[in-house]
């Protein structure tokens, strides 16, 4: 089918923004690559029909500089901006200028990223479409101590107090008694207000051992919404995702079923648009909504593979007003999945490795894909995320596709600088792991251990 876009620009850089070149050139649009200073010699940026520099190497003067990008795409005559992860994917301002500059956003409309970006907004819309939540404070936390107490005691200890406006992991704190609740409460709001400008917080229970697992949706502007089944996400560190799949080992047909209807129902009443994620923990066999991604997520690969469908296409499409070409019944869960996400950083220490790559083999076979930017004598910039690709295998089986990550991890060379296989060749020869279903604190546990 053909595009009505003929031109996107491309708000990203690194794995994400050449796997979005790239599905461009299956839909015969062209590209426009914006970079930083620092990043000149990105693959896409030398792929791209076009390339235009915004900037110096501090994100916050480049790739979250938003009149140098729109100005971009205004130069080239671009239609279409497809944001990526990360910088400004999930900015309502930058989704509601794209749109005022005449411009098609490819995500959600600013409204619903404003809604989905403020957790106790997102959290009353999920109550009342049918999302399961955690048990909580209905709505933000006031600075009666008494009614605060009352609530916690209903809801039970152990609490995590919650930044209504937090991200990546920040703005929670952990309460197990009625003593450290008055405390706790002021802390979190005072942190949050310093780092996110909003000192809104709300309260939940705290589940101890749960897994992370998440729903991935499409929708589109014609009130049709379907679901790509779950991914596991639940080998984490510092609530940064190491290893994915897809399905959930022990999801079944049913709950599948039950869980994403709930999802594509929310999307219906939201008006929701584009591709997006649910996150949920899932403990004792329910799940628990905790925030949705109104974005393109770093893990969508797996999902791609057992589906069969291309998600940033989708995404595209639904940007451009079309009908989603998927019914639900069209979708089938098919084989078994795995992602690692490899970083320049150190297996153990943990810190970041920048510099040249001096030799590169990437793994290759039946089964196995590669979404990166590197190559021979790529240099990574010290200035941005370690990550620098994503090595995703699929096959028959949970245990097949374990086997060949495993070929795949001994097969991935990379020299210059030190990435993080190491710990994915031990995560993948784990005897828990192997089983299925570790919970989201099972990653630190084991290093812990060593
Ligand atoms: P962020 O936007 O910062 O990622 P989330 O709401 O997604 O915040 O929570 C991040 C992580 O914090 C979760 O993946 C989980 O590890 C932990 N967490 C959040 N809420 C709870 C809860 N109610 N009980 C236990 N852990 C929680």
């Amino acid at each position: 089918m053909e595009s009505s876009i003929k031109k996107i620009l491309i708000a990203n850089r690194g794995e994400i923004a050449l796997r979005i070149m790239r599905c461009c050139r299956d839909l015969g649009i062209q590209t426009v690559a914006v970079y930083s200073k620092a990043d000149r010699d990105l693959m896409h940026v030398r792929l791209a029909d076009e390339a235009v520099c915004i900037g110096p190497a501090a994100s916050t003067d480049s790739y979250l500089n938003v009149p140098a990008i729109i100005a971009a795409a205004e130069i080239t005559r671009a239609e279409a901006i497809h944001p990526g992860y990360g910088f400004l994917a999930e900015n309502a301002d930058f989704a509601e200028r794209v749109e005022s500059s005449g411009f098609i956003f490819i995500g959600p409309t600013a409204d619903t990223i404003r809604t989905m970006g403020d957790k106790v907004s997102a959290i009353k819309e999920m109550r009342a479409a049918g999302v399961p939540c955690v048990p909580g404070s209905d709505g933000p936390l006031g600075n009666d101590s008494a009614k605060n107490a009352k609530i916690a005691a209903e809801i039970g200890y152990p609490i995590i107090i919650k930044a209504a406006g937090g991200g990546g992991g920040r703005g929670m704190r952990v309460v197990r008694s009625a003593d450290e609740l008055d405390e706790s409460i002021a802390l979190t709001q005072s942190e949050a207000g310093t780092a996110f400008g909003n000192s809104v917080v709300y309260m939940e229970k705290f589940l101890e051992q749960p897994r992370h697992i998440e729903v991935q949706v499409v929708a589109d502007i014609h009130g049709n919404a379907i679901h790509l089944a779950e991914r596991d996400c639940s080998m984490q560190r510092r609530h940064q995702k190491v290893v994915e799949e897809a399905p959930a080992p022990g999801i079944d047909e049913a709950t599948r079923a039950d869980i994403g209807k709930r999802c594509t129902d929310a999307c219906k009443r939201l008006g929701y648009r584009g591709a997006g994620t649910f996150e949920f923990l899932y403990e004792n066999g329910s799940f628990y909504f905790i925030e949705m991604n109104t974005r393109i997520q770093v893990e969508h690969p797996v999902t791609e593979a057992i589906t069969g469908v291309d998600i940033i296409k989708e995404q595209i499409y639904v940007a451009e007003g079309k009908a989603l070409r998927f019914k639900q019944e069209d979708i089938r869960v098919n084989g078994h999945a795995f992602e690692c996400r490899i970083n320049a950083e150190d297996p153990v220490s943990f810190m970041p490795s920048p510099g040249e790559i001096t030799q590169y083999h990437p793994p290759g076979g039946f089964g196995v894909r590669v979404d990166t930017h590197i190559y021979n004598g790529y240099r990574v910039p010290p200035h941005y995320d370690s990550m620098i690709g994503k090595l995703i295998v699929h096959a028959n089986t949970r245990e097949t596709a374990m086997a060949r990550m495993r070929g795949a991890l001994s097969e991935l060379f990379i020299a210059g600088i030190v990435t993080n296989t190491p710990l994915h060749i031990d995560i993948f020869n784990d005897e828990h792991f192997m089983e299925g279903g570790t919970n989201i604190h099972y990653l630190e546990h084991k290093l812990e251990q060593g």
